[in-house]
């Protein structure tokens, strides 16, 4: 069988990220999936710990303090060497900002096809396929790789395959750091989402977001309260954000965050062409809008014509009922 790397996203203390979970199954559904990550020194072996239990089999873990100081170049390098020792057919990252940006420099690097924004993948005698859905999900275009040529770059949308491997104990293998590549260094980070205890938004299982028609930042709560009764993600549309309700972090879309998780629950959006780019594979859609006419509701699933101000209280309520 052949191999198919999958770069892990960590935070910079080497915790491994939520989007692992789909990377290393796309990965797995392609051949034999080794887990690459570049880590600080001391946090490898937790990271293949927390990769195991995603279902790794195999990781490859490098520890180097360039982990934490350098933008994204030690997890291109490490999977450089990777590739050059394995020759994969594919490598498979998340299409986040760390993974795009890891992705652009390994295929200019290996001077290999790069094929973003994948919703499926698959594997057909030996053949990689991918899945894009381009025009805000109004076409499905495939891109193919023969077997034998260069390997496959492929970033893969966040949500767009579930976690499902069963948990395993992988053989670990240590990989001392090459010689940094050059890269911009960084001098501190924080948590731009500021969201708490709910999960980020990009591979968040629920997303709730909430648009123009919440009317005010102090409204905006509204979105929050439904979102922490579900254990969901927040999201927001572009007007949302331009309008000073939410950061700009919190942006569904075609210039914001993709995502695609099981559940988005749309309020007061009216579902532009630029919003429904960044959740329409979503795997069911749910929207309250006052405009039955609104073009949200034709990718919707469950549409509720409504006031959010009247129906969401009465969700949260119920949802709360049915919790004591
Ligand atoms: P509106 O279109 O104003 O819709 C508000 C909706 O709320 C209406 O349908 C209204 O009926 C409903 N409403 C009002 N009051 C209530 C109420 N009390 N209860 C229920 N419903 C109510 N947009 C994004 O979202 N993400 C992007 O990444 C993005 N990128 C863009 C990139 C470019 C280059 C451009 C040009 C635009 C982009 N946009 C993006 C903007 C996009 O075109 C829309 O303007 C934006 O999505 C509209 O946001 P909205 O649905 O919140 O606001």
């Amino acid at each position: 069988m052949t191999t198919v790397l999958a770069l892990i996203d960590t935070a910079p203390d080497g915790t491994v990220r939520p989007t692992a979970g789909g990377v290393l199954a796309a990965a797995a559904t392609l051949g034999d999936a080794v887990a690459v990550v570049a880590v600080p020194p001391g946090a490898g072996s937790a990271a293949a710990q927390s990769l195991g239990a995603l279902g790794a089999t195999a990781v490859r873990v490098t520890e180097t303090p360039d982990a934490a100081t350098l933008l994204g170049t030690p997890l291109v390098d490490a999977a450089a060497v990777a590739a050059a020792e394995l020759t994969p057919a594919a490598i498979v990252v998340s299409h986040t900002v760390d993974g795009r940006d890891a992705a652009g420099r390994l295929a200019a690097r290996l001077a290999a096809p790069l094929a973003v924004d994948a919703v499926a993948v698959r594997s057909d005698a030996g053949r990689v396929d991918v899945e894009h859905s381009v025009f805000g999900g109004a076409y499905t275009v495939l891109s193919s790789v023969e077997p034998g040529g260069d390997p496959l770059v492929i970033t893969l949308r966040t949500g767009a395959v579930d976690a499902a491997l069963p948990p395993a104990t992988p053989e670990v293998t240590s990989v001392p750091a090459s010689a940094a590549s050059p890269a911009a260094t960084v001098d501190a980070t924080h948590d731009a989402a500021g969201g708490g205890d709910r999960p980020e938004l990009a591979g968040a299982a629920v997303v709730v977001s909430g648009g123009r028609g919440l009317g005010s930042q102090q409204n905006f709560a509204l979105v929050e309260r439904l979102a922490d009764a579900l254990g969901a993600a927040v999201g927001a549309s572009r007007a949302a954000v331009d309008a000073g309700f939410v950061p700009q972090s919190y942006q569904v879309g075609q210039t914001g965050v993709t995502v695609s998780p099981k559940l988005y629950i749309a309020l007061g959006i009216s579902g532009a062409i630029q919003h429904r780019a960044g959740m329409q594979t979503s795997g069911r859609i749910v929207a309250i809008n006052t405009d039955e006419s609104a073009p949200i509701f034709d990718i919707a699933d469950f549409g509720i014509v409504g006031d959010v101000f009247t129906v969401v209280p009465a969700l949260v309520e119920a949802l709360e009922a049915r919790r004591s």
